[in-house]
C-alpha cells in the first residue's frame, strides 16, 4: 500500500507498486525489443569504435535508466498478467516514442491530457491503469482510485524522494521553489504533493534567468504585478511573491542541469541572506539537491568524454524530453552538437542530418555534418532511449561514410 496518500489506503488487490513477479516472462521480449549488439559491441571495445577515419566514442553512462527500465518492464508484465482485460497508460510511460509505439501494438491505450487535464471517462473498474515513472498528481490518483480498477504504479523511486523533501518544506511553511518545467508531468505531479497541504506553495522556475527574478523580488527590486503575470501558470494559485518568498526551500525536478540546480539554489540563498542576514537564511532557506543518480552519472559522463573534446558530439533522444535536452546543452558548450530524435535523422545515403540546435532550439538539416577526414563523434542518449536506438544511430554514423559496422571482423 502506498504510503503516498494514506487518506486512500488501497486494497492490495488492485494497487500494485512492485510489479507481478513475471520478469522472467516477459524478459525475452524486452530483449529482442530494446536490447542492442551494436551498443555490446562498443562496450566490448571499451566505449569507442574507430573504422575509415571515423571514431564513435560512447559515453560510459547513457540510455535506461533504472526507473524506465523498471516502468516499461511493469507495463510488459502489466500486459502479461492481463492479456484479456483494457489496459491503459496515463501519459506517456516515458518520453520515447519507439517505445512508446511498442506499447500501443501491444494493446496498451495512451491517454493523453488535453491542456494537462486527463479524461478518465472511459476507464471502468474492469480495467488496467498505468501510471508512468514520472509520477500523476494526486487528483488523478485519487479519481483512478476511486474506478476501482487495478492500478499498477511504476512512478520512479527518486521522484518519490522528491515528493518527501517538497512534503517537508510544504509541512514546515517553507515554499517550494522547484527548478524545472512547470508543464512536464514529474513536476505537475510534485506541485500537487505541496498543494495538499493547506497553505502549501510552489513556484517553479526554468532557468537562471527566471531565479534571477525571485533574487531581485527578495532584493526588493520586483514589480508584483509584473511577477505574478509572469509565474502564473508556474507557481500556486494563491502564491503571493510579497508573502511566499519569506521562506523557501530548493528542490529540482530530477533531470534538470545538475549543475544549474546548485547555482539557483546559490543565488537564491545568497540573495536572502544579502537582504536579512545570515542569521534569517539559516532559519528560512533550505536546499536538496534531488537531481537522481541516473540524471547525474549521464551528465558526469558527458563531462569525462569532453575533457579530450571529440569534433562532434550526437545526443540521441526525444526532443520532450528533459535529461535528453540538459545532455544537449552541457555539449554544446563545448563542441558541435546536434541532438537527434532518432536514428533516422541520420541519412547516410545524402549524406545529412536532421538535429535539433540546442542553444536555439530550432531543428533543421544539415549537409556534409561528418565532413570529409578523420572526424571523432561523441555519442550520448537520453535516459528514455533504448540500445537498439543508440546502435542504430552509431550504425548511421559509420554507413555514411559506407561502412557497414555490422560486416567488420
Ligand atoms: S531519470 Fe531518474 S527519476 Fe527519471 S525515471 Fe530515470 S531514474 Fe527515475
Amino acid at each position: 500500500m502506498s504510503t503516498r496518500f494514506p487518506q486512500m489506503a488501497p486494497p492490495e488487490s488492485t494497487y500494485f507498486r512492485k510489479g507481478f513477479g513475471l520478469k522472467q516472462d516477459v524478459e525475452a521480449t524486452l530483449s529482442a525489443d530494446y536490447a542492442g549488439q551494436i551498443v555490446d559491441l562498443l562496450r566490448a571495445h571499451d566505449y569507442r569504435l574507430t573504422a575509415d577515419g571515423v571514431t564513435v566514442l560512447l559515453a560510459r553512462e547513457f540510455g535506461f535508466c533504472y526507473g524506465v527500465e523498471r516502468a516499461v518492464e511493469y507495463a510488459y508484465q502489466t500486459r502479461h498478467k492481463f492479456p484479456a482485460r483494457r489496459v491503459f497508460l496515463v501519459g506517456e510511460i516515458i518520453h520515447n516514442p519507439h517505445v512508446n509505439a511498442r506499447l500501443r501494438d501491444m494493446g496498451i491505450e495512451i491517454l493523453m491530457p488535453v491542456d494537462g487535464v486527463f479524461d478518465y471517462s472511459v476507464i471502468s473498474a474492469d480495467d488496467v491503469v498505468i501510471l508512468p515513472a514520472f509520477g500523476v498528481s494526486i487528483t488523478d490518483f485519487q479519481t483512478l482510485r476511486g474506478k476501482g480498477c487495478v492500478v499498477v504504479d511504476t512512478t520512479c523511486g527518486s521522484v518519490l524522494n522528491v515528493w518527501k523533501r517538497v512534503e517537508a518544506y510544504a509541512r514546515d511553511g517553507y515554499t517550494a521553489l522547484i527548478h524545472g518545467k512547470y508543464y512536464h508531468e514529474e513536476t505537475r505531479a510534485t506541485v500537487s504533493q505541496v498543494e495538499k497541504f493547506p497553505g502549501g506553495t510552489c513556484l517553479v522556475v526554468r532557468t537562471m534567468d527566471e531565479a534571477h527574478d525571485v533574487t531581485e523580488y527578495i532584493a526588493g527590486r520586483g514589480d508584483r504585478t509584473a511577477f505574478l503575470a509572469k509565474y502564473a501558470k508556474a507557481a500556486s494559485a494563491h502564491f503571493d511573491p510579497d508573502v511566499h518568498l519569506a521562506r523557501i526551500g530548493v528542490a529540482n525536478q530530477t533531470t534538470m542541469l545538475a549543475r544549474e540546480s546548485l547555482a539557483i539554489g546559490d543565488v537564491v540563498g545568497t540573495a536572502m541572506a544579502a537582504a536579512k542576514g545570515d542569521d534569517y537564511r539559516r532559519e528560512n532557506f533550505r536546499t536538496f539537491d534531488t537531481i537522481c543518480s541516473a540524471t547525474q552519472d549521464r551528465q558526469d559522463a558527458v563531462n569525462a568524454l569532453l575533457l579530450d573534446p571529440p569534433d562532434v558530439m550526437l545526443v540521441v533522444g526525444g526532443y520532450n524530453s528533459s535529461n535528453t535536452l540538459s545532455l544537449a546543452a552541457m555539449c554544446a558548450e563545448r563542441v558541435r552538437t546536434f541532438h537527434v530524435e532518432d536514428a533516422l535523422c541520420i541519412d547516410p545515403a545524402r549524406g545529412t542530418i536532421r538535429a535539433r540546435n540546442p542553444v536555439t532550439g530550432v531543428e533543421g538539416e544539415t549537409a556534409g555534418w561528418l565532413g570529409s577526414g578523420p572526424v571523432r563523434v561523441g555519442l550520448t542518449a537520453g535516459a528514455s532511449t533504448p540500445n537498439n536506438k543508440i546502435g542504430d544511430a552509431i550504425a548511421r554514423v559509420f554507413a555514411t561514410r559506407g561502412v557497414d559496422l555490422l560486416a567488420l571482423p
